[in-house]
């Protein structure tokens, strides 16, 4: 059987494929003339958020019987066109979930602390040291919002950290919620009492603008807001205002309502907000653990 390998994946994913006797096309991120012409006689073909698996695709594959997203988002596959020819849709859900919580408390550090805002200005000379007065994390509260897979990470690091917890989540797990010391409690309640408010649920209709102008006024001056979910759940022109207003303290995204994000968009204008070009699943680790497990996963559907 033949796997179309159509992004960069770790090595160990490679050889996870090669050792099931599976003959694998490796191209990175062809165009749709070249995929169309690739995808001709595979079985099985492998992507991240690239290249796009359209309708067109998948009718020139005539023996596809498998597509495997290395990573979460399914945005890039006809995910209709797959279910009418009963083309199984994998993807590696939780390889990014540690991952994409550290970086949400590398970005809380940065804010917290100042850490951006201050190496700017040693390079520009400055020894901004009464200007770079931070925050401590010790004691104070977090507030999660969406307790899922990455929640749950972000909340044992919290743990570490000596913080109070408070989780929002229309499915609340009570177990986990337990297991991390973390208290339920509803959206405004959450908004009002954390120091840290971070976001960790998927961009729904009903998560679209979940965070507005209304939200970011509940929210404490002193409080500093996350964004590693995604872009839209967070309403930029409202935080905008938040952030040149001291609504609140400091804000850092690594997600955008447009990606990239557009040169000299405002947010890029402001000292306490810290910035990232969509990172949360950058790491080694999660790139291998994504690589492995999809590799594994479509070997095992191919099987099956
Ligand atoms: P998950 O499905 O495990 O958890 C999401 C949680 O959100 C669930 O518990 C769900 O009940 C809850 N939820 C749904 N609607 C809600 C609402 N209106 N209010 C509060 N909670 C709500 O997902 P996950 O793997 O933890 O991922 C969370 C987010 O992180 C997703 O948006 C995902 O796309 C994003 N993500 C970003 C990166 C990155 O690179 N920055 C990497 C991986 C995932």
């Amino acid at each position: 059987m033949k796997v179309l390998v159509a992004a960069p994946l770790h090595e160990k994913a490679f050889e996870v494929l090669k050792n099931a006797g599976l003959e694998v096309v490796y191209e990175e991120y062809p165009r749709e003339e070249k995929l169309l012409e690739l995808v001709k006689d595979v079985d099985a073909i492998i992507v991240r958020s690239k290249p796009k698996v359209t309708r067109k695709v998948i009718e020139n594959a005539p023996k596809l019987k498998v597509i495997g997203r290395a990573g979460v988002g399914l945005d890039n596959i006809d995910l209709e066109a797959a279910k009418e020819r009963g083309i199984q849709v994998l993807n590696a859900p939780a390889a990014a979930s540690r991952s994409t919580a550290e970086l949400v408390f590398a970005l809380l550090l940065t804010v917290a602390r100042k850490v951006a805002f201050a190496d700017r200005k040693m390079r520009e000379g400055v020894w901004a040291k009464k200007q770079a007065l931070g925050l401590e994390l010790e004691g104070k509260t977090i507030g999660i919002i969406g307790f899922g897979r990455i929640g749950y990470n972000v909340a044992k690091i919290a743990n570490a950290f000596g913080m109070r917890i408070l989780l929002y989540d229309p499915y609340p797990n009570e177990e986990r919620a337990k297991e991390v010391s973390g208290t339920f409690v509803d959206l405004e309640t959450l908004l009002r009492e954390s120091d840290v408010v971070t976001l960790h649920v998927p961009l729904l209709p009903s998560t679209k603008y979940l965070i507005n102008e209304e939200k970011l006024k509940l929210m404490k001056p002193t409080a500093i807001l996350i964004n590693a979910a995604r872009g839209g759940i967070v309403e930029e022109r409202a935080l905008v205002k938040a952030l040149q207003e001291g609504w609140i303290y400091g804000a850092a995204l690594d997600v955008f309502e447009e990606e990239p994000l557009p040169k000299d968009h405002p947010l890029t204008k402001l000292d306490n907000v810290v910035l990232t070009p969509h990172i949360g699943a950058s790491t080694r680790e999660a790139q291998e653990r994504a690589g492995v497990e999809i590799a594994e996963k479509v070997i095992q559907a191919l099987k099956s």
